[in-house]
């Protein structure tokens, strides 16, 4: 989330990313349901719970349709489905032999369906895909009610079939084959996130324990309800988190965007060294070989200035050009940093990847000399301006400014160079 603007204390830089790493995983997620289960363990809070109970879905449910709708998330919008549908059919009938069943059904049903949605792709609500989609969900829920009313005897045996001996699950009141489902549903969210790890996934695997514990708590309608809006709010809120980060963080570079710059500079009180760094002759880089090349060299760029060390922030600022923000107000120390900064990005040898090659022969000259195999060797330059706070504690835009001009005497004095 927002690691990018916690402070970053330095020495313990790694102690620093293995909490913010284990924090990335609990927050918010594991906070909302840490507080539907203390909510329900609580004696105190027994009146107020139930009373709370019926508001609850009615809240959250609307709410992330409505957000779901308004941001165009389709994926968000089948999640809630789900989780709604098994609410509304646990309300229904939870007891006898068909409330049994269709309690087994949903929850063999919902782990899946939650991991399927996860895995799969944004495809738009009101599209083809999008609605082939909730046709799928609502085809299951046709299914599981007409075993329910024609074949209930038939069905039931079904969901309640023994997989393994029966004292392995007496934990729970679920069946073997709903337990199962969960299994094959967390591993497949897992083997998501292995894959392509994202906060949106993560709040998947979360969900879907919320979710175990909802139809777990099957024979206290209270907790069902509260687990089961829960797994929905953590998805909602996952949303929403996400928009944040697209705010705040630079899509093509993975970098904390120039809004995070903006707001980590308005908290800097007193001693801070900014740096600003700007590609040369990006524009006739971008002519030569294309915009997607120019996308792989602000990538490259990129992760060398992320791994600056001694307590350095990357941004991108904007373009081709890109910020540092350290901690200390003493420019002269940072000059050899940056300087070896600059000569590592003009060391490195970019092979413009067969795909991206343009049709057009690259001309040579600075930015084109001819690699291996006629696959193109760019190499690129930077060139930096610095300047820190001293005289200007208050005025971070002033040290900005300063920078900034410090970047234009380097770029008037023959460009691939540090000034500051
Ligand atoms: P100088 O050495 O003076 O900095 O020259 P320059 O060509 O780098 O400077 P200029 O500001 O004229 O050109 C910047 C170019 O960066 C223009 C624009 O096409 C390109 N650019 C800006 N953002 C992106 C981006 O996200 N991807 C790519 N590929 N190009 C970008
Ligand atoms: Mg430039
Ligand atoms: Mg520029």
């Amino acid at each position: 989330m927002a690691t990018a603007l916690l402070p970053q204390p330095f020495g313990t830089k790694l102690a620093w990313y293995s909490v913010r790493k284990a924090a990335s995983w609990l927050v918010p997620e594991g906070l909302l349901l840490g507080a539907a289960v203390a909510s329900l363990h609580m004696d105190a809070l027994r009146d107020a719970v139930r009373d709370f109970a019926p508001f609850y879905p009615v809240v959250v449910f609307t709410l992330g349709f409505l957000l779901a709708l308004r941001f165009q998330r389709s994926r968000l919008v089948l999640a809630l489905v789900a989780l709604a549908l098994v609410e509304w059919g646990l309300d229904r009938t939870r007891t006898g032999d068909v409330g049994r069943f269709v309690w087994q059904a949903a929850a063999v049903l919902l782990p899946l369906n939650l991991a399927a949605v996860m895995l799969m792709s944004e495809r738009g609500i009101f599209t083809r895909t999008g609605l082939i989609r909730i046709a799928v969900l609502l085809a299951q829920v046709g299914g599981i009610a007409a075993a329910a009313r024609y074949v209930p005897s038939r069905a039931a045996p079904i969901v309640n079939h023994e997989l393994v001996r029966a004292e392995w699950s007496h934990g729970t009141p679920l069946a073997q084959l709903p337990l199962l489902a969960f299994l094959i549903g967390a591993a497949l969210i897992v083997a998501g996130l292995i894959f392509k790890a994202s906060p949106t996934g993560r709040a998947f695997l979360w969900a879907l324990v919320a979710a175990f514990l909802g139809l777990h708590s099957v024979a206290t309608p209270v907790a069902a309800t509260i687990y089961g809006s829960t797994a929905a709010l953590i998805l909602v809120v996952a949303v929403i988190e996400a928009s944040y980060l697209m705010a705040y963080q630079d899509g093509l570079t993975g970098l904390p965007a120039r809004r995070a710059l903006t707001e980590a500079l308005q908290g800097m009180r007193g001693k801070f060294t900014v740096a600003m760094i700007d590609v040369d002759h990006f524009k006739k880089l971008n002519d030569r070989y294309g915009h997607d090349v120019g996308d792989q060299v602000l990538r490259m760029v990129a992760s060398r200035l992320k791994a600056v060390s001694s307590g350095g922030r990357a941004f991108r600022y904007g373009g081709e050009e890109f910020a540092i923000l350290f901690p200390g107000n003493d420019v002269g120390e940072r000059w050899s940093e940056l300087d070896a900064l600059r000569r590592g990005v003009g060391e490195s040898k970019f092979t413009v990847r067969r795909r991206l090659q343009r049709r057009r022969k690259p001309a040579k000259g600075k930015n084109g000399g001819n690699g291996t195999g006629g696959r193109p060797q760019i190499t690129v330059t930077v060139s930096i301006g610095a300047a820190d706070s001293r005289g200007r504690p208050d005025a971070p835009e002033l040290v900005v400014q300063a920078a900034d001009r410090a970047l234009y005497r380097a770029k008037d004095a023959g460009r691939n160079r540090v000034e500051s």
